[in-house]
């Protein structure tokens, strides 16, 4: 029978903050970039250190308490209602070696710091669309960004990890110690330890040909039809997506594109302007833009091509992967939320993979959705009395009326709540899945870090 800890034994243990419910500082310390997902766990140990991580977990097997992990809450679906959350936004070193490429990143670090930080050094990060996300997080979730198609998945440039296991010892995992478990955190998730420390390597890139265009509502139809024939054959060196904006009338919003409708196509190439004038220039003519913002990008202001919100706010997402689209498609999508369409979604993303994200490391990955060919975003409108139904209910129209173009395997970071069972299953191939599932029952067997669907 394991000895209970008392929490003061914890404080006394630990540097970091160690709070519950009723501690003061509680609530900021759970809190989360999505802020409808209102954490209340037993309790909250702010990490400082990788001994504070062994800390709180073998304070955590003590006391039968499940452990979860929260760096900057951008993947907050659902509120946590119980056990031992581990924050580790203090775990922030980072540092870069510039003869091998490799940075040494904090669990607790943002891309932002990263890309700044790679760029002084003539670098860059295969990074997802916003700087503002987890580094770790993204990345043992895979990550799709804006140069997915010149450069794969992110998980795909992981060099290793270091973690803290559910018996309190450190591991490291890489291409040759805890062979398994590196397969496993490169795409797999969540469900085996506190990640501290990830290896990751940089690409020699400091800028791009990149930005985007917004067109209005009346030319939706034209350019989303002809960017979907375009993709078909475009450069595997370009990476772009559309996505179709509902913008609220918010001062935040600059004045041409406040409280419109409107398709905003995103455009990446990693290489020079010359070039890449020359790929982008049959997008710029498909109908007149109100803003094209697309020329020469420094690497670190990649969060530029999106435009992802940077403030926390109330969140709804829901989305997966598309196999393959075509014009049958453009017309089942644009019947449900097309700009006539008083839908209250206010983003509808397509991004194109395909080229680099085919293609899996030499010594293979578990991320899930190397064969799909398009990823799908819904973002609802920002009203929490939206979520529990009316959006559900939205979304479910739009994917029902698309579904022959879903693709059957998923990727953890774009399939929408991972507590559901059923796209927690669909997040990866069957083999995966299951290898996933036996690789989390040998490092974690009795389940400490709570992780996927409750009875998955
Ligand atoms: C605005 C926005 C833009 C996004 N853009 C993209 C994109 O372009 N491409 C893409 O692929 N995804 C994107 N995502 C999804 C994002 O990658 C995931 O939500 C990711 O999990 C966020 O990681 P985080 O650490 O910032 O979030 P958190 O909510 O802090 O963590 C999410 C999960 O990551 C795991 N985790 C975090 N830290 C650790 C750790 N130290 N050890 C072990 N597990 C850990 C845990 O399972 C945790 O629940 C976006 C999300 C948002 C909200």
């Amino acid at each position: 029978m394991r000895t209970q800890l008392s929490l003061e034994e914890l404080r006394a243990a630990v540097a970091g903050p160690v709070l519950s419910p009723s501690d003061g500082g509680f609530a900021e310390e759970v809190s989360a970039f999505n802020r409808s997902a209102v954490h209340t766990p037993d309790v909250v140990v702010g990490v400082t250190s990788e001994a504070d991580v062994v800390e709180a977990v073998r304070f955590a097997v003590a006391n039968e308490l499940s452990v979860r992990m929260q760096a900057t809450g951008h993947g907050a679906e659902s509120a946590i209602a119980d056990g031992l959350l581990i924050t580790t936004r203090r775990l922030d070193a980072l540092s870069i070696d510039p003869e091998t490429r490799i940075a040494r990143i904090g669990a607790g670090v943002r891309w932002s710091a990263v890309l700044d930080a790679a760029e002084s050094l003539g670098l860059t990060a295969i990074v997802g669309a916003s700087g503002n996300v987890g580094a770790v997080g993204y990345t043992l979730g895979g990550g799709l960004g804006p140069l997915s198609r010149s450069h794969g998945f992110s998980s795909d440039y992981a060099r290793g990890f270091t973690l803290v296991i559910a018996d309190g010892s450190i591991v490291n995992a890489n291409a040759e110690e805890n062979i398994d478990l590196f397969w496993a955190l490169r795409g797999g998730k969540g469900g085996f330890g506190v990640v501290t420390e990830m290896q990751f390597e940089l690409v020699p890139l400091t800028e791009l040909y990149a930005g985007s265009i917004f067109f209005d509502a009346p030319n939706i139809e034209t350019v989303l039809r002809s960017w979907i024939d375009w993709s078909a054959t475009a450069d595997d060196q370009v990476t772009t997506s559309v996505a179709i904006l509902r913008l609220p009338d918010f001062d935040a919003i600059p004045e041409p594109l406040r409280g419109r409708t409107l398709l905003n196509l995103r455009f990446a190439f990693p290489g020079g302007a010359a070039e890449g004038e020359r790929l982008a220039a049959p997008l710029r003519g498909l109908a007149p833009a109100i803003i094209d913002t697309i020329g020469v990008l420094p690497t670190s202001k990649v969060g530029l091509i999106h435009n992802d919100p940077t403030e926390p706010g109330p969140g709804w997402v829901t989305g997966g992967l598309l196999s393959d689209i075509d014009q049958d498609f453009a017309t089942e999508l644009l019947a449900k939320i097309g700009h006539e369409q008083p839908v209250p979604l206010i983003v509808v993303e397509l991004r194109h993979l395909g080229a680099r994200t085919f293609i899996d490391v030499p010594e293979g990955s578990a991320v899930g959705g190397r064969a799909s060919g398009y990823t799908l975003t819904i973002v609802g409108v920002p009203d929490p009395g939206l979520f529990a139904e009316v959006l559900p209910a939205v979304a479910g129209q739009l994917t029902s009326a698309i579904a022959p173009w879903i693709s059957p395997e998923t990727t953890i970071n774009f399939a929408g709540d991972g507590s559901d069972a059923e796209q927690f299953r669909l997040a990866w191939t069957p083999e995966v899945h299951d290898r996933l599932a036996a690789i989390r029952g040998r490092w974690d067997p009795r389940r400490l870090f709570a992780y996927g669907p409750v009875a998955g």
